[in-house]
């Protein structure tokens, strides 16, 4: 009898349990297609919204108009709004009905000074700046998304804080409104952000771990400049045998990054564990020391770490020991790194909402001098980095960020808002 009782006890239980999981999943299913609802009434809207922001671009550190009309455009959705944060940095907060993480989206504001003339027709009145990176659809995806989710305040689990930054393109905004208090306004749990990228409109593309190459300039100091010429034709060999990518591969031509068959979405991408010496090599003689210096991009920083180590051994394993006087990186750049299980998380919610054609999983590293300030946010608060497609390989819009003929297939950014505001419900909303 006792049995029995324990086994229907338990079988109540499981049954509730389900039944709960069920009605979880249906609240979920109900909210991603308001996102969707959402999204449509108000697209018309927000093209308008970011041909305003294109037609009045401002350089870095000067988005006075820009975060005004944002601030603007987050009170009227009945959002907390906070401004002039590392100078025109703006923060919305939407405080869901109920308890919950705190997750961020962030967005950058600025634009960049350009003479070539825009190729659409809504072109900058600001003479020689131009939104050319596309942080007017970033701007402008940021605020769809706050607009969408503040009609569901009412079922979101915790808060959302909508990061407008300044001066990306000077890689100083993150840093400023960091700088300014900001994790005083936000104490945050998670945090997200895109770029538009020349991948197929309705795609969205990522990788856990480093999206961009790490940039560390290595310095090497000798004294006593007696032969220096030896030391310095020493350490360049030294230096550039650690190369691993021939000069004259395909690896240098940055089309290849979206090569099928070599590129980043590719398994087989030839933009994977590389370590390459950039520019020339610097030299400066002094009295009593050498100083050579040059510039590393490498896939991940375990291979930059171990490379200075195994360096530094073999000129003390050299006959120039004696003169070394140190061996150092004297910059670093912050680089995006994504956390692993927030990204395998989000993709997997963009996939089962969307469709699996939606998401591109990427395996290799962008190279060079590619970034984004979005690394100082995630040296923080765990994140993840998307490159939202925004090219139309029909219509022959190839939004390759920087090129003076940049431009954007528009529909991008109902596929952005559509995307990350599910993947900030399901963020919030998951247990
Ligand atoms: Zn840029
Ligand atoms: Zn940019």
């Amino acid at each position: 009898m006792k049995i029995k009782k324990f086994l229907f006890a338990f079988v109540v239980m499981i049954l509730s349990g389900l039944f709960a999981f069920g009605q979880q999943a249906n609240k979920k299913a109900a909210m991603h297609k308001k996102v969707q609802q959402h999204t449509d009434a108000i697209f018309d809207e927000l093209v308008e919204v970011r041909r305003d922001f294109h037609v009045h671009p401002e350089v870095s550190g000067q988005e006075e108009r820009t975060s005004q009309k944002i601030a603007d455009y987050l009170l009227s959705l009945g959002l907390d709004v906070k401004t002039d944060i590392g100078g025109y940095g703006v923060v919305g907060i939407l405080k869901g009905d109920n308890e919950g993480k705190a997750v961020a989206w962030r967005a950058d504001i600025d634009a960049m000074a350009s003479d070539i003339p825009d190729v659409v027709d809504f072109p900058s009145v600001n003479k020689g700046v131009r939104h050319i990176c596309g942080h007017d659809v970033h701007t402008t995806v940021g605020l769809g998304i706050a607009n969408v989710l503040s009609q569901q305040q009412e079922d979101l689990e915790g808060t959302v804080y909508f990061i407008f930054q300044p001066a990306e393109e000077t890689y100083e905004g993150a840093k400023a409104m960091i700088d300014d208090g900001l994790w005083d306004i936000a104490h945050l749990d998670e945090i997200y952000g895109l770029h538009i990228s020349p991948f197929p409109v309705g795609t969205v593309a990522t990788k856990s771990g480093s999206v961009f190459a790490h940039t560390n300039r290595i310095k090497i100091v000798y004294k006593d400049p007696d032969n220096e010429e030896s030391k310095i034709d020493f350490t360049k060999n030294l230096i550039s045998g650690f190369q691993n990518v021939a000069a004259d591969s395909k690896f240098w031509d940055w089309e290849n990054l979206g090569d099928p068959e070599i590129g980043i979405e590719n398994p087989n991408t030839i933009f994977t564990d590389f370590l390459t010496v950039r520019n020339k090599f610097g030299v400066e003689k002094t009295d009593d020391r050498v100083i050579i210096t040059a510039t590393l991009n490498s896939s991940d920083k375990e291979q930059l770490n171990s490379f200075l180590k195994t360096l530094k051994q073999k000129i003390e394993n050299s006959q120039y020991s004696e003169d070394l006087v140190s061996t150092e990186y004297s910059y670093e750049k912050a680089v995006v790194v994504n956390d692993e299980e927030l990204t395998n998380g989000s993709m997997n919610s963009i996939s089962e909402i969307y469709g699996k054609n939606s998401v591109i999983p990427l395996y290799g590293v962008v190279t060079a001098d590619r970034g984004d300030d979005f690394a100082y946010f995630q040296q923080q608060v765990p994140g993840v980095y998307y490159f939202l497609g925004g090219a139309n390989y029909e219509t022959g819009v190839i939004s390759m960020p920087h090129s003076p003929d940049f431009a954007v297939d528009e529909e991008s950014i109902r596929f952005g808002v559509n995307y990350f505001s599910s993947v900030l419900i399901d963020r919030l909303n998951d247990h």
